[in-house]
C-alpha cells in the first residue's frame, strides 16, 4: 500500500487542523452554506494536487465532477500563478465533467476509474455529491431510496480512493438543524445533507462558515465527544490563504 499524502489547501492554519491537508485514500467532506468557499477550496486543491510532494502536492492529476456548473478554468490559472506554475499545463492536468443527474454522476465514476488506471491522479472532486440526489428524490416517501443510492455512490468513491490512492473530496449542502435549538450558534444551526449515510462515508468532515469579510472558519467535525479544532482562512485572488 502506498503512503498517505496530505495535499495542502494553501492555508497553513487550515492545513494544521487537517494534519497537513486533504488526505489520500479516504473521503473528505466539506459542507457549509452557500458562498462559504466549498467550490473555491476544490479549485485550490486541483492546482495543489499537481505540485511536488515536498511543496504540499500530490504529484498527480485532478478529476473534477461538477454538478452545479461552477467550475472555472480561469480561476485555476489565477491560483497557478501564485505557485509559479505553467497555466496551460495545470489546465491539462484537470479532467473535467459536468454531471447532469445521479445516474450520470455514477457512470462518470466508471470512466474516472479507467482514467486513473492509465495515469497518476492524486485528487477526485465531486462538487456537489448530494445536490442531484436532493433534486431527484424529493418528498418523504423517497428518502430511503435516496439514501440507498447515495450510499452506493459513496461506496464506489471509497473504492476509488483505496484502489488509486487519490484524495476524494466531496462537497455537501446544509439544512436547518432542529437539534441546535432556539439559541443555536453559527456552528450548530445547520447540519449536512445525507444523514448517517453521508456521516459514515466521510473519514474527515469539515464544516465551513463565514467569518468577517473574506475570512472563513473551518471546523473539523469528528465526534460530539471529541474536542473539535477550528481554523480561519481567507479566499483571495490567489486562492485559499491564511
Ligand atoms: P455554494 O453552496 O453556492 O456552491 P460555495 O461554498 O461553493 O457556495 P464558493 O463559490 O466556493 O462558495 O465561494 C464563493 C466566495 O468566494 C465568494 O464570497 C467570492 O467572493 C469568493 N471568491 C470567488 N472567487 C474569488 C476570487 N477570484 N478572489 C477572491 N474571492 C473570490
Ligand atoms: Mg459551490
Amino acid at each position: 500500500r502506498r503512503d498517505t499524502i496530505y495535499i495542502s489547501t494553501g492555508s497553513s492554519e487550515l492545513d494544521n487542523i487537517l494534519q497537513g491537508g486533504i488526505e489520500t485514500g479516504s473521503i473528505t467532506e466539506i459542507y457549509g452554506e452557500f458562498r462559504t468557499g466549498k467550490t473555491q477550496l476544490c479549485h485550490a486543491l486541483c492546482v495543489a494536487c499537481q505540485m511536488p510532494l515536498e511543496n504540499g502536492g500530490g504529484e498527480g492529476k485532478a478529476l473534477y465532477i461538477d454538478t452545479e456548473g461552477t467550475f472555472r478554468p480561469q480561476r485555476l490559472l489565477q491560483i497557478a500563478e501564485r505557485f509559479g506554475m505553467n497555466g496551460p499545463d495545470v489546465l491539462d492536468n484537470v479532467a473535467y465533467a459536468r454531471a447532469h443527474n445521479t445516474e450520470h454522476q455514477s457512470e462518470l465514476l466508471v470512466a474516472a476509474a479507467g482514467m486513473m488506471a492509465e495515469s497518476r491522479f492524486s485528487l477526485c472532486i465531486i462538487d456537489s455529491a448530494t445536490a442531484n440526489y436532493r433534486t431527484e428524490y424529493n418528498g418523504r416517501g423517497e428518502l430511503s431510496s435516496r439514501q440507498m443510492h447515495l450510499g452506493r455512490f459513496l461506496r464506489t468513491l471509497q473504492r476509488i480512493a483505496d484502489e488509486f490512492g487519490v484524495a476524494v473530496l466531496v462537497t455537501n449542502q446544509v439544512v436547518a438543524n432542529p437539534e441546535g435549538g432556539p439559541f443555536a450558534t453559527a456552528a450548530n444551526s445547520v447540519k449536512p445533507v445525507g444523514g448517517n449515510v453521508m456521516a459514515h462515508a466521510s473519514t474527515t468532515r469539515l464544516h465551513l462558515r463565514k467569518g468577517r469579510a473574506e475570512s472563513r472558519v473551518a471546523k473539523i467535525i469528528c465526534s460530539p465527544f471529541l474536542p473539535e479544532s477550528e481554523a480561519t482562512f481567507a479566499i483571495t485572488e490567489q486562492g485559499i490563504t491564511d
